[in-house]
């Protein structure tokens, strides 16, 4: 068993990133969004705005309060809209309940869109030719490719399927020519397309839902789930018994999740090229 180590692989894109802000003629210039106090988002929102600082972005993080109408939330996201400093705007989840989620995923320009949310950029990703990709998923590809996993012609299997994790990661997989399976809350034989797979993703929110008799001896795993259970972080997959039979595994904390952070920033410096008509000379 190999460890698929997302802090160092995190670590060493920072690097980069940092060197190529250095050599760009504009400060690249992520502005959050946050409605409410959820005490978990004031934690990512906090790592997000610490990342930023450590490769020299701009961050600007928005609180606004948990009783914001409709409309005032949209008008913040317009403000950002037009705002030349800022490259992506990001809207952390969840919203509270009064606010429809979709009208203000939607309202992000789709250039801007970082998380890679908007319809426009899941209809790219779905036709084959990615702008801005889902940061989790983009993660986890990353992670996949900086150990050469091969994934033409493997058998993925990805366990969950929402619009954040689970449909992207199904559609860059299969972009890399992995023959994919998708399972999700009403797929009866878990366990049986768990031991068909070569890649398994979870994607859950369900601890230790993943175990060694499911996971075929050579598998790589990787797990998306942040859960808390006795009072700690733990996956989707039930790390201690399932190591041992994988060829690669990530760990939680330590795998997808800085991956995900290092790829909104990726993300971000991508709309700040876009912006700048730069892309074509990133390489
Ligand atoms: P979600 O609740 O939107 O989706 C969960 C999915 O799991 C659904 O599609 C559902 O059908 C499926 N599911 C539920 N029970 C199942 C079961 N018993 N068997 C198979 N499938 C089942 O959650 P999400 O936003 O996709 O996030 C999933 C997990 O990933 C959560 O734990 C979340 O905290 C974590 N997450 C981690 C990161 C990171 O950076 N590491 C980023 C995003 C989400």
């Amino acid at each position: 068993m190999a460890l698929l180590d997302g802090k160092s692989l995190a670590a060493e894109l920072e690097a980069s990133l940092k060197n190529e802000v250095e050599r760009l003629s504009i400060r690249p210039g992520l502005a959050v969004i946050m409605a409410g106090d959820d005490a978990a988002s004031k934690i990512y929102v906090g790592r997000k705005e610490q990342a930023c600082q450590r490769v020299g972005f701009y961050s600007e993080m928005v609180y606004l309060p948990a009783d914001i109408s409709q409309e005032a939330l949209l008008e913040q996201v317009q403000v950002l809209n037009q705002r030349s400093d800022i490259h992506g705007i990001l809207v952390q989840l969840p919203l509270p309940a009064q606010i429809d989620v979709t009208q203000v995923l939607e309202a992000v320009a789709p250039e801007k869109d970082v998380d890679g949310f908007h319809p426009i950029n899941a209809g790219h990703l779905f036709n084959g030719t990615p702008h801005l990709v889902p940061c989790t998923a983009l993660g986890v590809m990353h992670l996949l490719k900086s150990q050469q996993i091969p994934m033409l012609g493997k058998q993925a299997l990805v366990i969950g399927r929402s619009n954040i994790v689970g449909k992207p990661m199904a559609l860059l997989l299969l972009q890399e020519h992995a023959t994919v399976t998708i399972a999700h809350s009403r797929t009866p034989n878990l366990a049986e397309l768990c031991l068909q797979a070569d890649i398994i993703v979870a994607a859950v929110g369900k601890a230790k839902l993943v175990t060694a008799e499911m996971v075929k001896p050579g598998a790589v795993v990787i797990d998306v789930g942040m859960n808390r259970s006795e009072g700690k972080l733990c996956g989707d997959v039930d790390f201690e018994s399932v190591a041992p039979k994988a060829s690669w595994i990530t760990p939680v904390p330590g795998g997808v999740g800085p991956m995900t952070i290092s790829c909104l920033l990726l993300n971000t410096l991508q709309a700040a090229c876009q912006s700048l008509a730069l892309s074509g000379t990133r390489g």
